[in-house]
């Protein structure tokens, strides 16, 4: 077998096209393969269909292929062009590629699985394909997944600020809480970031909602109100950013506490943040007699600590009612601690207490709100923050959108 047999046989091209020539250049790790085509071929429009013959060629092209036995694989050819008497002189369809790529469908796609599993730096590693045709290969995947996507407005939403860069620049998330998926990504966290999504879809499809799940915001609130026809009532502040309010005053307790304690040369809360902050399930085993010392201590913030871990119980009360009287309680108790970042965060959550009740209801928002955030967290480690707008929206997209990202066989 020589190698253009080889070639021939394992690209799986379709009529007209042949491997008309094949090089291999061991020193520089490359194969490239020319592809060509019988004269007197007729070609389809690729607008209507119509069977034409040629009227020119275009200057070749390259393609980058997989790698046939580690060789970096190369594709050339002249795509011919057609006179259509409706659509005018046109370019044919390559089938191994599609559009304007600069790789083969079957390259696009290896880059896509191995996309899903590193970041850019390492896909770009691991297919040798550059940065430049990586960002290209995520940005034609999600246009293409946005592209084939029914629009359709959920019934059970999920509205989230997500920081990038250096923090103070944002975007607003819409998720939908049952596919598990980010419907929309808009710039900013303004009333408007949300009201615009909003704003792509009828009244009747508005009305249709039936639960926003979100953190105390109030420009999202004024978006809700406006746009979601009974919005009001189905708000629900979840569980997630329930405690996240309670944990904020829990650390500026700690940071306060620490500086004093400082001062006096003593460092007992030095590099403890994290026990206070996360769930007691979470804390590893080697910590956890460490962390019980801890608490043993009269320390202002295991005051904190201890309010906040108690008010998890509000989720486990079988009503509204019920979670409504446990939480009266709560609010005495954090009262009296006379901690003011607790007082102000319990007086927060009572300001809002509607939607907070509601969140006892409506418990399976709280799961799929903290996977998403755990999963966009990920995915800024990743990249180390990207200080890139567009780029965060993309990847965003390309991993939780749960858009049909792949290029299909034939262009
Ligand atoms: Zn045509």
């Amino acid at each position: 077998m020589t190698m253009e047999e080889f070639y021939q046989e394992s690209l799986g091209l379709s009529q007209p096209w042949q491997v008309g020539r094949v090089e291999l250049d061991k020193k520089a790790g490359r194969v490239d393969i020319w592809l060509v085509h019988p004269d007197r071929v007729r070609w389809q429009c690729p607008c209507c269909k119509e069977s034409l013959g040629v009227y020119d060629h275009i200057p070749e092209r390259v393609w980058r292929h997989l790698d046939t036995c580690e060789y970096r694989t190369y594709l050339h050819a002249r795509l011919p062009r057609v006179s259509c008497a409706k659509h005018g002189v046109v370019q044919v369809r390559a089938p191994w590629a599609e559009g304007d790529t600069r790789t083969t469908v079957a390259m696009e796609s290896r880059c896509i699985d191995v996309l899903k599993e590193c970041d850019v730096e390492g896909a770009g590693r691991l297919t040798g394909a550059g940065w430049g045709v990586l960002w290209e290969v995520l940005e034609r995947a999600v246009a293409r997944g946005q592209r084939r996507k029914k629009r359709y407005l959920p019934e059970y939403l999920g509205v989230d600020e997500k920081s990038f860069a250096k923090r103070h620049q944002y975007e607003t998330l819409v998720v939908d809480l049952r596919r598990k998926t980010v419907e929309y990504v808009g710039d900013e966290r303004k009333e408007t970031s949300l009201r615009e999504y909003f704003a792509g879809f009828s009244v009747k499809a508005r009305a249709r909602v039936r639960v926003v799940a979100m953190d105390m915001w109030d420009p999202y609130i004024a978006a809700v109100r406006k746009e979601i026809p009974g919005g009001e009532d189905k708000i629900v502040f979840d569980k997630f950013h329930v405690l996240g309010q309670v944990s904020e005053a829990v650390d500026a307790v700690r940071r306060q506490e620490n500086k004093a304690l400082v001062k006096e040369g003593d460092d007992t809360l030095k590099g403890t943040r994290y026990l206070w902050l996360s769930a007691p399930e979470h804390i590893p085993e080697w910590r956890r007699s460490e962390f019980e010392a801890l608490q043993m201590k009269d320390l202002k913030v295991g005051r904190a600590w201890a309010i906040k871990e108690n008010l998890r119980q509000l989720w486990i009360c079988g009503s509204e009612e019920e979670a409504e009287s446990f939480f009266q309680h709560w609010y005495g108790w954090a009262r009296r601690s006379r901690l003011a970042p607790v007082v102000k965060a319990a007086g927060t959550l009572k300001h809002y207490l509607g939607g907070v009740l509601r969140s006892v209801s409506h418990r399976v928002t709280n799961a799929c709100i903290e996977g998403i955030n755990s999963k966009i967290e990920t995915i800024k480690k990743m990249a180390c923050g990207y200080r890139n707008r567009e780029h965060f929206k993309t990847v965003i997209y390309f991993h939780c959108g749960g858009l049909s990202l792949y290029p299909s066989k034939t262009g």
